[in-house]
């Protein structure tokens, strides 16, 4: 892990489906900011691979609506650019062009949930995630607090680091699990919901209520 000398301001990215996007996904989030000093969150909504299963809203549909979600909150931007590609994108591919674009030095961090944490050994050259950033892990409720298998176990704890200060010193290679929120919504639900014709209320934002209303999303 390199240790670079200046404080940097901790750039974070957030990447999701977000089928639509939660509180489940906000509030921890907006919580883990504030534990670790975070000024800026980057959402990310991902392009996801044909073989996998679809969203049901469209690309341009899942990017509006996590732009109604933090519309005036300083806290949040949102980046378009894997859902611009025309073909799915591997985080590992989005942070390699980050990483280019802000400079060796930069702190940067890709924030997932513990669910996230558990599969992560399944993603595109996972083991290379950590040359390019920090992993913030936000807490989930009913998920394991351990990895599959003490290889993966002992990778975690290898790279753990307790003190978030660490994060804005070096500017990759650490992974800090976030004493956040336990916060029961998945999108999973929420379209399950909608679909038996269920109250969303408390689930997620207003206005991205609104937009599904207005779509007609996940509906028959
Ligand atoms: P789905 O139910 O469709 O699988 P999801 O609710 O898990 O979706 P994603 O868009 O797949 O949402 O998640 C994006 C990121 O947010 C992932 O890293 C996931 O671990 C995290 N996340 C989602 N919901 C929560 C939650 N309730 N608490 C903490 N992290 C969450």
């Amino acid at each position: 892990m390199p240790n670079n000398s200046p404080t940097r301001a901790l750039h974070a990215l957030f990447g999701g489906t977000f089928d639509p996007i939660h509180y489940g996904h906000l509030k921890p989030v907006e919580a883990l900011a504030q534990e670790v000093g975070l000024q800026r969150i980057i959402l990310l909504p991902n392009n996801v691979p044909p073989h996998r299963p679809q969203p049901e809203a469209n690309a341009q549909q899942r990017l509006k609506m996590v732009e109604l979600a933090v519309t005036g909150n300083p806290l949040f931007s949102v980046d378009s650019r894997e859902l611009l590609r025309d073909s799915p994108s591997f985080t590992i591919d989005t942070l390699e062009s980050l990483r280019k674009e802000r400079g060796a030095e930069q702190p940067l961090a890709f924030i997932i949930g513990q669910d996230s944490l558990l599969s992560l050994h399944k993603w595109h050259r996972w083991e290379s995630l950590l040359d390019m950033c920090h992993l913030l892990v936000c807490a989930r409720p009913g998920y394991s607090q351990t990895l599959d298998t003490v290889e993966l176990q002992h990778w975690l704890e290898a790279h753990q680091v307790f003190d978030p200060q660490v994060l804005s010193t070096r500017s990759h290679g650490a992974i800090y699990l976030a004493n956040t929120p336990l916060l029961d919504i998945s999108a999973t639900d929420i379209r399950h919901r909608r679909h038996q014709g269920e109250s969303c209320d408390d689930l997620l934002p207003r206005a991205v209520q609104r937009y599904i209303e207005l779509q007609g999303l996940y509906r028959g």
